[in-house]
């Protein structure tokens, strides 16, 4: 089962990158051309009969598997950076993190006022980072369409922090 082969795939690095943090590390599934074609396939299957279009991926794990669905679909692929990464103008979002704040960019003319923007990211922790992309998307008056994930980690509670944003919560994995 896809959801296993995943789970098997990704390993626990402790203490990475601060003391305390188990992070998972997504990396031996990119070795695996065969799980990779699989994770696509389902990743296609699970968001296919959305509405939408456009899929914003979330620097940078969120890049890997967020461009090949999109062009698997046939939709435009959006960068989302930290900031001071991307060339043209961008528009910019501040959020909390769990020490400090971030800022994430999306150049200004990523899309149409009103287009509908599905959020790939390789993995939902507590949500922050996808809330803040989020409300990025919502300033530029786009509309959520839903989020996909390889992987949530559901005992953070990051999918409640969704809710308000889409009910269109998807994940190859929990
Ligand atoms: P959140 O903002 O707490 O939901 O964290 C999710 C973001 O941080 C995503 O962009 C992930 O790529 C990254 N992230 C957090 N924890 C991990 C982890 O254990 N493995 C891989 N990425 C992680």
């Amino acid at each position: 089962m896809l959801e296993n082969q995943i789970k098997n795939a990704i390993r626990d690095i402790p203490d990475f990158p601060k003391p305390g943090i188990i992070f998972k590390d997504i990396t031996p599934i990119l070795k695996d051309q065969k799980l990779c074609t699989d994770i696509v396939d389902a990743l296609v299957k699970q968001t296919q009969d959305l509405d939408f279009d456009a899929i914003a991926g979330i620097e940078s794990r969120g890049f890997l598997f967020g461009l090949m669905l999109a062009n698997k679909l046939n939709k435009p692929f959006i960068p989302i950076r930290k900031a001071g990464k991307l060339p043209f103008k961008t528009i910019q979002q501040f959020y909390d993190l769990e020490y400090g704040t971030a800022t994430i960019e999306i150049h200004e003319d990523a899309f149409e006022k009103g287009a509908k923007i599905l959020i790939h990211d390789d993995l939902l922790a507590t949500g922050g980072t996808v809330v803040a992309t989020s409300q990025l998307i919502e300033k530029m008056e786009g509309k959520i369409a839903g989020y996909s994930f390889l992987i949530s980690l559901d005992f953070l509670n990051g999918n409640e922090r969704l809710e308000k944003y889409s009910e269109n919560n998807l994940s190859l994995a929990r």
